[in-house]
């Protein structure tokens, strides 16, 4: 289905944008790679699939680094037609303690990179007639929790940011769309659980039955498939309408 369009997903190292890059790719689009850690197995992965792909390093909370990413894409593999604004941190702290600099970092790259992204790719996709920018938001873009200040600050901005782009690029054939996780079993919530363990000097199952039980109504992980599936939907011509939505994935903790 995605032949000939060539996607962008940031921080696809790991969890959910591996998931969403890889089923991109199984689609037929062109797949530019970004992230930290070891970037050669996800390549491998990616291009076993029988995909074009490329890897780029950019730090995501960089300006200059991303224009990079952005002209790179542009020169080795086209477009790009597609942008997935995946790359997240998260840090656990309360206001009066929160580190300036993971503030700092986390409104960077949680946020502001979005920005960047779509800032520096828009006006190709306009010119192409179509586009698709999914961001990467979380049920913290929706509602909030304790401790994650920066996160929902952040969150809450990348939903409010899909919105006014996609009313920007309403008629132009280019779409802006938010997907709002709930909890997903990738590296940045095992670490959470590992600390709720440590805290409560309980097992890491039972660590892992109470975080789900406190927010997620269906006691299951949403999967990086599954939301890589709801990107491809959003890439798709039945998704042409679908504007500045807030996508909830989240086993029903928004609807509480
Ligand atoms: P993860 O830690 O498995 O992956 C994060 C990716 O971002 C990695 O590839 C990492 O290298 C990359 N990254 C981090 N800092 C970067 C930087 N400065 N520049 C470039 N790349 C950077 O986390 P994940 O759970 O897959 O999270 C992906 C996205 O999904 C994040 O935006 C996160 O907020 C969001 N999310 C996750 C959950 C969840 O439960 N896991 C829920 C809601 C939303």
């Amino acid at each position: 289905m995605l032949k000939g369009k060539t996607a962008i997903v940031t921080g696809s190292t790991s969890g959910i944008g591996l998931g969403i890059a890889l089923t991109l790719a199984r689609q037929g689009a062109k797949v530019m790679l970004n992230g930290f850690g070891d970037s050669a197995g996800p390549l491998a992965e990616v291009r076993a699939l029988g995909a074009e792909a490329a890897y780029h390093g950019a730090d995501m909370s960089k300006p200059a680094e991303i224009e990079d990413l952005i002209r790179q894409c542009e020169a080795t593999l086209g477009g790009p037609d597609i942008i997935v604004n995946n790359a997240g941190i998260q840090h656990v702290a309360n206001v009066e303690n929160f580190p300036v600099e993971r503030w700092d970092a986390i409104i960077a790259i949680n946020l502001s990179s979005a920005f960047h992204t779509m800032r520096l790719s828009l006006d190709g996709m306009k010119k192409r007639g179509w586009g698709r920018i999914v961001n990467i938001a979380s049920a913290h873009g929706l509602v909030a929790s304790a401790g994650k200040s920066a996160y929902v600050a952040a969150k809450h901005g990348i939903v409010g940011l899909t919105k006014a782009a996609a009313l920007e690029c309403a008629t132009s054939g280019v779409t802006v769309n938010a997907i709002c996780p709930g909890w997903v079993l990738t590296p940045l919530v095992q670490k959470q659980i590992d600390a709720r363990a440590a805290a409560g000097g309980i097992p890491l199952e039972q660590a892992q039955r109470e975080l789900l039980a406190e927010k997620q109504p269906s006691l299951r992980f949403t999967t990086p498939e599954q939301l890589a599936e709801l990107t491809v939907f959003l890439c798709s011509p039945a998704a042409d309408n679908v504007l500045g939505v807030a996508w909830a994935v989240d086993g029903g903790w928004t609807a509480q």
